[in-house]
């Protein structure tokens, strides 16, 4: 089966999953999009109200935000898959439970398994939290990290744009600026990647 077909199948899945409560407050699902053969892949950690309505990943102000990032540095969305490690909005945008994560991850481990992609930017600390054995992380001393997963992907930890926004202070060491510092890291992995 060719990868539009795979992706598909696991989109559809997605649609009519009840494996979590988080089923019982969607809009939609929020499966994730991009690009089939991406070397980069960008995972959150849930969608936020505009991801409900929309059913796409990193739109409004976060999304903005994260777009204006990639743009930084050239990359394109269109060139990337972007994704988040659950498929439906958490209510009040809480933070999902390990349960949750533990019940929707499978979705997110097909699409990788699927786009496989080099590299994996983990957007937050739930998302980076997912891929590591010790869950309980601070993403403040992870981001920028390289590190090491299944199948000789690097993963490369950075701040969610949600906190950035929370976040609005660009002085030396602030999140705004360390992730200027992160995401020029991210494409000097990319490149090295081809
Ligand atoms: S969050 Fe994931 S596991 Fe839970 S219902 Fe939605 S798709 Fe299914």
């Amino acid at each position: 089966m060719d990868k539009e077909t795979l992706l598909r199948e696991i989109i559809d899945r997605i649609a009519t999953c009840t494996r979590c409560g988080l089923c019982e407050h969607r809009t939609q699902t929020v499966p994730g999009e991009g690009n089939l053969n991406a070397r980069l892949f960008f995972v959150g950690e849930a969608p936020g109200r505009e991801e409900d309505l929309s059913g796409r990943p990193f739109v409004g102000a976060a999304g903005t935000l994260f777009t204006e990032i990639l743009k930084s540095v050239k990359i394109d969305r269109k060139d990337v898959y972007i994704g988040n490690i659950i498929k439906c909005r958490p209510p009040d945008n809480r933070t999902p439970t390990m349960a949750e994560m533990d019940a929707c991850a499978p979705f997110l481990l097909a699409q990788l398994q699927v786009v496989h992609p080099k590299l994996i930017v983990t957007l937050g600390a739930s998302s980076l939290s997912y891929f590591l054995p010790e869950r309980e992380i601070k993403i403040t001393e992870m981001r920028g990290k390289r590190l090491q997963w299944e199948g000789g992907i690097t993963i490369f930890p950075m701040f969610h744009p949600s906190y950035l926004l929370r976040n609005a202070s660009k002085a030396p060491g602030s999140p705004k600026a360390l992730t200027w510092d992160d995401i020029r890291e991210v494409r000097r992995i990319y490149d090295q990647s081809e």
